[in-house]
């Protein structure tokens, strides 16, 4: 008999154990949804919105990122979907916007930090992004948060641009807020920041950056910017454990998610939603389906007791060939 096969939101991947996964897609334009879709993405984790904006002499308007985004969540049919706000600053230049140059780009005016002065963006973003929840449910996520004052900024401005479009008739509808975790010091606002946030995802390539205190694109410091690091493998660990805990839904969508080898090392942390390029997504799948959480808890614990990053690779090397 001919099968039919699953409608491909219901090819949600499962471990050995029968604990089920989303494989998300980071994406940076609107058109690649479809792509990353067909290619198996349980939805999209990471919609970076910079290309909207860059290499242009105005910032998109209105209709246009409503356009944009609404084009994702049309193809997405009830898919989770999770869209960035702008981050603009340190690796990300942008030209209609005349930026001081810093010393320390990086450690400076970056994304959220420029949103009150350049709040005409930030709320033309907004009223796009709430108006395209019309279309389907969406996350809106902020980047480069690193204070609670700013989180409850946030929640006050997405609340008020809502009020503004009922006032106007303006349709929304199903939306959740949420924050990158790549500035450390949000390890210890989870509790606190539970109370205005629906969800948060660990941006390793900007969080291992600011832990381990190198510049992510600095070859000078390459061999210190690792997220192999134990230390780092233990930050990870304890983000993802409390912000379980104050009830927040948690995702990582930086590069590290797409490194196979790190994949039971994040299974053990706890992780569930892994967001990543579209080519990693059905090998990260592949890989998903021979894991045992317990095991990958116990091969998480003893990495973090490791000295080295080298050493945390021999022990998931070792790990991985015990498996095949
Ligand atoms: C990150 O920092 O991990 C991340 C996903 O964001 P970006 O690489 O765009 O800074
Ligand atoms: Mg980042």
């Amino acid at each position: 008999i001919a099968r039919r096969s699953a409608p491909l939101r219901e090819q949600q991947v499962a471990t050995s154990d029968g604990s089920t996964f989303s494989v998300l897609a980071n994406i940076a334009l609107a058109v690649e949804a479809q792509s990353v879709f067909a290619h198996g993405a349980d939805g999209v984790g990471l919609f970076r919105t910079e290309m909207l904006f860059c290499e242009r002499s105005l910032p998109p308007d209105e209709e246009e990122q409503y356009q944009a985004y609404s084009e994702v969540l049309k193809s997405a049919e009830g898919k989770k979907i999770t869209i960035r706000t702008l981050d603009i600053g340190g690796d990300k230049p942008c030209e209609f916007l005349d930026l001081p140059k810093e010393e320390n780009p990086f450690l400076g005016y970056r994304a959220v930090r420029m949103y009150p002065q350049f709040h005409e963006i930030f709320t033309t973003q907004a009223r796009a992004l709430l108006r395209a929840s019309a279309v389907g449910p969406v996350n809106i996520m902020v980047p480069m948060v690193a204070t609670l004052a700013e989180i409850q900024w946030l929640h006050s401005q997405f609340a008020h641009v809502a009020q503004t479009l009922q006032q106007e008739d303006i349709p929304i509808g199903e939306w959740h807020l949420g924050i990158m975790v790549e500035v450390p010091s949000t390890l210890y606002l989870l509790e606190k920041a539970a109370n205005y946030l629906d969800f948060v995802s660990i941006g390793s390539n900007d969080l291992a950056q600011y832990f381990l205190a190198c510049d992510r694109g600095n070859p000078y410091v390459r061999h210190l910017y690792d997220y192999r690091n134990p230390t780092f493998l233990a930050l990870m660990r304890d983000i993802t454990r409390r912000a379980q805990a104050a009830g927040l839904a948690i995702s990582l969508c930086g590069e590290m998610a797409a490194d196979k080898q790190m994949l039971p090392l994040l299974v053990g942390m706890g992780l569930t939603q892994l967001s990543m390029a579209a080519s990693a997504i059905t090998p990260c799948k592949e890989a998903l389906k021979v894991l045992d959480v317990q095991q990958c808890r116990q091969l998480l614990e003893t990495a973090i007791g490791c000295d080295t990053s080298e050493e945390v690779t021999e022990c998931v090397e070792h790990f991985m060939r015990a498996q095949s």
